[in-house]
């Protein structure tokens, strides 16, 4: 079998057509505000092709830059005065964040009418009843790529590695709204040596670790679904977490990296700013 690929920017493309109509029907322009903490490079590269595809969408978008030094009071004072902004409708805090800051503190501090990114509480709480408005972008975007191949995930064996609070648990969480049998694996799934009999029963398996092809091909199951987060840069080459030639050779679907995961992503990210400024106007 050699396995279609699943092209994350051709359907980010057909998710923004959409997108943009939607943002020119409403009232007002929703705007998205986003902060980065430091310098990290992919993350100015992250922050620019958001602000890039925001203005291409309609959206208004911001951004401010804080040190690596920077308090988590100050960080606190930042989010505080958007979420009091009636012109900023997204808040979007970049990762990776400096080691003083306390991801979680920060999470608490977004009003969770403007997280667009679906960390806060409130967000996390509404998906464990599948009632999520606001969902991880990430999640999202691994949903939105399996139901590209229109297979029903009804009582299928789904198998993510990783358990993260932005990738893996909310992608565990609705990969389960879709009635999949779940399993989330971990790094203690790999120290007992269970990681490969999971994967190798895998009809759809997301990779969510950042080790660079750390899944071999040999493991994946003819047939398989497999969605790679994975971003990992060798050598100034992106490559995922899945070996991918030859789990190609046996997945019916694959995403790439780079080209996969990531487009989508940053398109639910605007989803989510239009659904926030919606949610604001009611
Ligand atoms: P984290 O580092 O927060 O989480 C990685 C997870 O993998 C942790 O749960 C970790 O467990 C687990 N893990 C580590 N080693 C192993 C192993 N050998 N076997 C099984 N599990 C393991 O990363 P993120 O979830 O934030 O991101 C994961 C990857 O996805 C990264 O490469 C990131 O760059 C990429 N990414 C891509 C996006 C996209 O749009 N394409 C968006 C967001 C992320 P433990 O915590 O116990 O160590």
């Amino acid at each position: 079998m050699s396995a279609r690929c699943l092209d994350g920017r051709t359907l980010a493309k057909q998710l923004q057509a959409e997108l943009a109509t939607h943002i020119a029907g409403v009232d007002s322009q929703p705007v998205l505000a986003t902060l980065q903490l430091g310098d990290h490079p992919a993350t100015t590269l992250f922050t620019r092709a958001q602000g890039t595809l925001a203005t291409r969408l309609g959206l208004g978008y911001t951004s401010t830059q804080l040190p690596s030094d920077v308090t988590q009071a100050v960080v606190e004072a930042q989010l505080k005065a958007w979420n009091d902004d009636p012109g900023i409708h997204g808040i979007f805090v970049q990762n990776p964040m400096p080691p003083q800051i306390d991801p979680q503190c920060i999470s608490a501090v977004i009003n969770p009418l403007k997280d667009v990114e679906g960390i806060t509480p409130h967000h996390t709480a509404r998906r464990f009843f599948a009632r999520a408005r606001i969902g991880s972008c990430t999640a999202l975007a691994v949903m939105a790529l399996i139901e590209s191949t229109g297979e029903s995930l009804r009582g299928r064996e789904a198998v993510v590695v990783g358990n993260s609070e932005i990738v893996g648990r909310p992608v565990g969480m609705l990969l389960l709204d879709q009635l999949a049998t779940t399993t989330v694996c971990h790094i203690a799934t790999n120290e007992r040596g269970h990681l490969q009999e999971h994967i190798e029963r895998a009809e759809i398996l997301v990779a969510a670790v950042g080790k660079p092809s750390m899944i071999p091909g040999a493991w994946i199951r003819e047939g398989a679904i497999v969605i790679d987060v994975g971003i990992n840069v060798i050598d100034g080459h992106t490559v995922g977490d899945v070996e991918y030639d030859t789990a190609a050779a046996r997945a019916a679907y694959i995403t790439p990296v780079p080209g996969g995961v990531g487009p989508v992503t940053v398109t639910m990210v605007m989803k989510n700013v239009l659904e926030a400024y919606r949610a604001q106007h009611v």
